[in-house]
């Protein structure tokens, strides 16, 4: 099977938000325009199409990482699902892993919030180029420039506007693209008939003003433009993608764009803004490794290099039973072949490869560099492991997880089911790496521990949907919170393990110096953990 789209034309994705800003009907109206799916479904009603389990659905949040192909305008764009609650937060350190770059959605009336600013720093630490989008310009208190401003106050970060919306609230009628300097128009209620107009009299001025906003913006991050603006030349709508594209690329500024994703506005415009200013898997530096011998190698994004992929989800899939979701960094797969899983020093044989659209999966004979698949029946590889070629052989950088924050004892209803219950737990562990099990020397209990209690509510509430095994739950003993003052001089942040054992055990504690390179306050957060109040002692 040829390749279907060039490296160029591919885009690895995530949506990131903080609860609630729209990332599901995002995600469900992109499907819609790229042609996978038939129909708009409701999000209210609870029939996203991204979750796939029902409980995330009853909870109406998305736990799972799962990867969704789609194609926009000759381009193939993999969605690879970033969750966001809190709790979860690991599991979109996962996927950033694999992704490279990231829509993230504000709501209109509410700018960043605390799980934008999360997901934000995370994606910072991974270098994952960004476009912002401001989602629910249609809702009461939607003000664009208000939410453009919160990320710089609030992420300290360089937005760069390249979108006005046309009324905001009931009156959000269209968008004006400041690059183009037309305005688009919704002609029918699914956004699928725009037009572009002229700009407005009334927005000329505001339009203007943006406009040479952005051309300074743009300016600022190539000398040659800077010399041009200065001296009054024209920079040409061409020069201002480039420019842009690599800025963003460079994560040096985020492009900022609206629209309603409820109401069908904008969603195209941003999907456009996501092949012009994300990158493309060569775009990006090389992905490192070790080698047999300890050196450092690094594999490019290249059909004809060794295969090197990383698996970054394992999931049971109703139908097909474990599958693998990984990513090609390197190289081609082809179905039926063997690899090896480097990490684990064993041999895989690749049976189907799936690539998973928005409402049906493909059987696929090859998949290439750069793109993202799914491997059915993998015995012995877990999420994080590397996967490549058996005679070039190479472990990529891999996923640090952090320690579980929070654990449980559990014991079956039915003392029968305690085998049942020991293997399904078994299961769960091999999906989620920051989910542990197991049992007490002393007390002879069997002990679950992950990274938050709805994390573990979760886990309890599976042991009943899809083992069959009701549990009985004690009191979770939580890892407490500590501020320290140093005085040492320290750069960007860490991650230490707690001296304190203890009642609550050890725990993996991630410091930030509160003003970075002065090195004299740090505030820790418990990575991933939500943890009481009375567990947070006084500063030390
Ligand atoms: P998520 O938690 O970020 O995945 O958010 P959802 O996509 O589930 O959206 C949360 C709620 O906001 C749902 O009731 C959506 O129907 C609603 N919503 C999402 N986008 C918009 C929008 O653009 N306008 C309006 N009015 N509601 C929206």
């Amino acid at each position: 099977m040829p390749r279907e789209f060039s490296l160029k034309n591919t885009r690895n994705i995530g949506i990131m938000a903080h609860i609630d800003a729209g990332k599901t009907t995002t995600t469900e109206r992109i499907l819609y325009y790229t042609g996978r799916t038939h129909k708009i479904g409701e999000v209210h009603e609870g029939a996203a199409t991204m979750d796939w389990m029902e409980q995330e659905q009853e909870r109406g949040i998305t736990i799972t990482s799962a990867a969704t192909t789609a194609q926009w305008k000759g381009h193939r764009i993999n969605i690879i699902d970033t969750p966001g609650h809190v709790d979860f937060t690991v599991e979109v350190e996962r996927s950033l892993r694999v992704l490279d770059g990231a829509v993230t959605v504000l709501d209109a009336k509410s700018g960043v919030e605390p799980q934008t600013e999360t997901v934000w720093r995370q994606a910072t630490t991974y270098g994952v180029p960004r476009i912002v989008y401001v989602n629910k310009m249609d809702i009461i208190g939607a003000d664009f420039l208000k939410s453009v401003k919160t990320i710089e106050d609030r992420l300290q970060a360089k937005p760069v506007p390249i979108q006005l919306p046309i009324g905001a609230e009931d009156q959000f009628e269209g968008i004006i693209d400041l690059i183009t300097m037309e305005a688009y128009y919704y002609l029918d209620d699914l956004g699928t008939r725009a037009e572009a107009r002229e700009i407005p009299d009334e927005y000329k001025e505001l339009a203007e003003e943006w406009r040479t906003k952005l051309v300074e913006s743009v300016a600022e991050l190539d000398e040659e433009l800077m010399m041009k603006y200065l001296e009054g030349e024209e920079i040409t709508n061409e020069e201002i993608k480039t420019a842009l594209r690599q800025g963003t690329i460079n994560v040096e500024v985020f492009p900022v764009l609206c629209g309603s994703s409820y109401k069908n506005k904008g969603v195209q415009l941003m999907l456009d803004a996501v092949i012009d200013y994300l990158p493309s898997p060569i775009d990006i530096p090389a992905i490192k490794g070790t080698l047999e011998d300890g050196s450092e190698a690094e594999r490019p994004a290249d059909d004809n290099a060794p295969f090197s992929a990383l698996a970054f989800k394992i999931m049971t899939d109703p139908y097909v039973g474990k599958l693998t979701f990984f990513r090609v960094y390197s190289g081609i797969l082809n179905s039926g072949s063997y690899v090896l899983n480097s990490t684990k020093g064993k041999r895989e044989r690749i049976g189907r490869i799936l690539q998973m659209h928005a409402n049906h999966r493909e059987e696929i004979s090859t998949v290439y560099s750069g793109d993202i698949a799914a491997a059915v029946g993998l015995k012995d590889t877990t999420t994080g492991d590397t996967l490549c070629d058996e005679k070039e052989v190479i472990v990529l950088e891999s996923m640090e997880f952090p320690e579980p924050v929070i654990r449980l004892s559990v014991e079956p209803k039915t003392k029968a089911d305690q085998d049942k219950m020991a293997m399904a737990l078994a299961k769960l562990a091999e999906e989620d790496p920051t989910f542990k099990t197991h049992t007490d020397e002393e007390t002879g209990q069997t002990i679950i521990a992950g990274m938050g209690e709805l994390h573990l509510d979760i886990i309890v509430d599976r042991l009943k949907r899809e083992f069959k095994v009701e549990a009985n739950v004690g009191a979770p003993q939580v890892a407490y919170k500590e501020t320290i003052r140093t005085a040492a001089k320290v750069e960007g942040k860490f991650v230490r393990q707690s001296g304190g054992r203890g009642q609550y055990g050890h725990v993996w504690i991630e410091f930030e110096p509160l003003e970075p390179g002065k090195g004299f306050e740090f505030e820790n957060k418990i990575v991933g953990g939500v943890v009481p109040r009375e567990y947070i002692p006084a500063v030390q």
